[in-house]
């Protein structure tokens, strides 16, 4: 059971990335139901529901999925059915939470994802796509240690895979267009611990998908799942914060990324804290004002 939370009444009780549940996603848990209902309980006024998008071939299934006889046309059919209910809990939840409709866009755009996902969204009327890197050059970089060693190794090592990453976040963000990038620092999750560092490089590389997020006027997911992960802070880390932050102008927005009732709320008022510490007094987020997607700032202290 989720507890009442001190995010009530907070301008800043905003998370755009989070809301994968249990009845759509393999490792998450409870109901999508159960989730807003958490999100109402905890005081956001505003929810964004990012459920991952169907991966389009086999080759991106989770062993797990494949162990369940799951295939692209099941989790295909499970978006489906995804975008209809929360179409219809967040008509049914308007008078006590905005729960904004998107996705999470998974797999590097390669060949045609990306228009996939732009025709996902056109026809099932999404308000907004949470763009992510999970996998680089076909390699899955967040499921498993010996992956994510797999995918450094084809680059030369972490600086080399690092660089990597974000030249491919640059052309996700080129691709998709998405109002959100997600966790911009993905690679702490099993790089940390092996000594990813903002060396020159990555640095330089960093910068330049910071570039082109200034460019597509993205938000940035201030996500919260690193701290349940014990990497000490959230995504991004404090000099991929600050170079966003205050050499580009590029806003946050908070993500609880919960996969499951009790991560919704999880480390925001800890995320909130950590922004005041780096010099970021507001965030940006979107809200349906008028039947359309609009931003709004709200400030932090
Ligand atoms: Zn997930
Ligand atoms: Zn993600």
């Amino acid at each position: 059971m989720v507890e009442e939370s001190n995010l009530r009444g907070q301008p800043w009780a905003v998370s755009l990335h989070g809301g994968h549940s249990g009845a759509y996603c393999d490792h998450a848990a409870g109901t999508l139901r159960e989730t807003i209902e958490a999100a109402v309980l905890r005081g956001y006024h505003t929810i964004g529901v990012a459920e991952h998008a169907p991966r389009t071939e086999s080759r991106y299934l989770y062993p797990e999925e494949i162990e369940m006889g799951w295939d692209v046309a099941k989790i295909a059919q499970d978006f489906e059915d995804y975008a209809r209910e929360l179409g219809v809990l967040s008509e049914e939840f308007a008078d006590r939470i905005g729960v904004l409709r998107g996705f999470e866009a998974e797999v590097v755009p390669s060949g045609s994802y990306a228009q996939v996902m732009h025709g996902l969204r056109e026809r099932l009327g999404f308000d907004y796509i949470v763009g992510s890197v999970h996998w680089v050059d076909d390699v899955i970089i967040d499921y498993t240690q010996a992956e994510f060693d797999r995918a450094a190794a084809q680059h030369g090592g972490l600086e080399g895979l690092a660089v990597r990453y974000y030249a491919v976040v640059a052309e996700m963000v080129d691709a998709l267009r998405p109002e959100v990038v997600g966790h911009l620092d993905l690679l702490r999750k099993f790089g940390g611990s092996e000594g990813y560092t903002d060396t020159p490089a990555i640095q330089r590389a960093a910068r330049d998908a910071l570039a082109v997020i200034r460019d597509h006027g993205c938000i940035l997911d201030l996500n919260t799942i690193g701290l349940r992960r014990g990497q000490g802070t959230p995504y991004p880390a404090p000099w991929l914060l600050g170079m966003a932050a205050h050499e580009f102008g590029i806003p946050f927005c908070f993500g609880d990324d919960s996969h499951g009732p009790a991560d919704v709320g999880a480390g925001v008022a800890e995320a909130r804290a950590y922004l005041l510490d780096h010099g970021v007094r507001s965030i940006t987020y979107l809200t349906r004002r008028g039947g359309s997607l609009a931003r709004e700032t709200a400030p932090l202290e």
